[in-house]
């Protein structure tokens, strides 16, 4: 997949966020992660880029392994698919839940309010304790300068918390979660490690690494649910038509896919389509899942 891709130029990286423009267009990666805690990879496979939304379905697994279970999420945040960007303020305003669900930019702040937490630090730190342990125990570093360039430009996301708080669907103070959330979506990851938070998924909540449980077994089906109706914003229907795989993107270029009890798939180059999905990534994992034949719905080649 990596060879037949590499030489594909379409797309461009996100440049909404300044410093993401700067990032090298020409990086790919892709990695496979087995529940053995096994990684197949190619390309630039350690270098680390923002997480940005891939991070989203890890933070609302964390909210349901606080608060019970996965209907927390339901309640307070809503699991609808939007059929539009994810930082929609159309959205928010069209659907009753406002929200709408964890995976797009409102929920996935909502979702940060929710982490149970004593101070903004506190929340912080149990965000990317989360995504660390995910990761298997990697140290994902705060890619700092990701962060100031996001956070000083976050009018729209502002906003966005601003509205929720105000229709009570935000559940901390909007700009303490609007910077947890920055931060969330700025941390650093590498595709292997990224290929070993969806293996966590995969190995049905259970880190392959650590053998420590982060996710109920029970609440996996549901988060694996929103990721396949969701994870590809106004795209995820496409996305389940072709590939048949629950995912997440991120504009940063990185994408997760899992096979539900088998194995997960994360791939990474930074030029992003009209919908903000990394297109090398999409075209990688979306030949994968093809030729290996592991769409949940049944094997689809074409
Ligand atoms: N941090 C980005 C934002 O809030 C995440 C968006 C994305 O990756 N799609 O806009």
């Amino acid at each position: 997949a990596h060879a037949k891709f590499k030489g594909v130029k379409d797309g461009k990286n996100a440049d909404y966020i300044p410093i993401l423009a700067t990032v090298p267009s020409e990086l790919f990666a892709v990695v496979i992660a087995t529940p053995e805690g096994k990684l197949y990879s190619t390309g630039d496979a350690d270098h680390r880029f923002s997480i940005q939304s891939v991070s989203k379905p890890f933070t609302a697994a964390l909210v349901m392994q606080q608060q019970g279970g996965p209907q927390v999420v339901k309640d307070k945040i809503g699991v609808e698919p939007t059929g539009l960007p994810f930082n929609s303020k159309l959205a928010l305003e069209m659907y009753e839940a406002r929200s709408v669900n964890p995976l797009v930019n409102a929920g996935a702040i909502a979702a940060v309010s929710l982490v149970k937490a004593r101070s903004e630090k506190d929340r912080w730190r149990k965000v990317l304790g989360n995504l660390r342990d995910f990761a298997g125990g990697a140290d994902l570093p705060l890619l700092k300068e990701v962060y100031r360039s996001e956070y000083e430009t976050s009018w729209s996301n502002r906003a966005i918390a601003n509205l929720l708080y105000n229709y009570e669907r935000l559940y901390a103070d909007p700009e303490e979660t609007l910077r947890v959330y920055t931060r969330q979506c700025s941390v650093g990851v590498s595709t292997k490690e990224l290929a070993m938070m969806g293996a966590t998924l995969a190995n049905r909540g259970v880190n392959p690494k650590t053998g420590k449980r982060l996710l109920d077994e029970g609440s996996v089906p549901e988060l694996l649910a929103i990721m396949l109706t969701a994870g590809f914003y106004d795209e995820s229907g496409e996305w389940s038509y072709g590939a048949g795989l629950p995912s997440k993107t991120g504009v940063g270029g990185g994408i997760v896919s899992v096979v539900p009890g088998r194995f997960a798939i994360a791939a990474f180059s930074p030029r992003l389509n009209e919908a903000g999905n990394s297109v090398r990534a999409m075209k990688a994992i979306r030949y994968i899942a093809g030729d290996l034949g592991v769409g949940i719905f049944g094997p689809n080649p074409d």
